[in-house]
């Protein structure tokens, strides 16, 4: 249960929701890159055509409305190492692929196996939604 609040406060928080599914368009996650380059974060998998097996995928910074496209197939893990691989590219996209492979494969390895994070099932769906 939610802990007491001000019901004005709450009443507030509440209206920008009804708006959003009033228009039917999914809102998934974005966020901005240290330039200021806005992108989405999508579940989906990466075109077999142009991303042969790929488990996610950046687009480039300068192009048209970035994404992020992430495999929603992949295990826990993989999911997670994807997650920080991809925004990487976001954040650095002048790093080459072997950087962000170790940047990656080295926070999720610790987040995993020393801090133990793991995602939880209820989370998965507010996920592909984007919130
Ligand atoms: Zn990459």
């Amino acid at each position: 249960m939610p802990r007491k609040t001000n019901p004005k406060k709450t009443a507030a928080l509440k209206k920008p929701k009804k708006a959003k599914k009033k228009s039917g368009k999914p809102k998934y996650f974005t966020f901005s890159n240290a330039e200021g380059v806005k992108y989405e974060v999508v579940f989906r998998k990466p075109d077999e055509r142009l991303f042969e097996g790929a488990d996610g995928f950046c687009m480039d910074p300068e192009g048209e409305k970035p994404k992020i496209h992430i495999n929603p197939y992949l295990t826990k893990r993989n999911e997670l190492n994807t997650i920080i691989h991809e925004f990487a590219h976001a954040f650095f996209w002048e790093a080459t692929e072997n950087q962000v492979n170790k940047f990656g494969n080295a926070v999720s390895k610790f987040l995993y196996t020393e801090c133990g994070w793991r995602k939880t099932e209820s989370k998965r769906k507010t996920l592909y939604r984007g919130k």
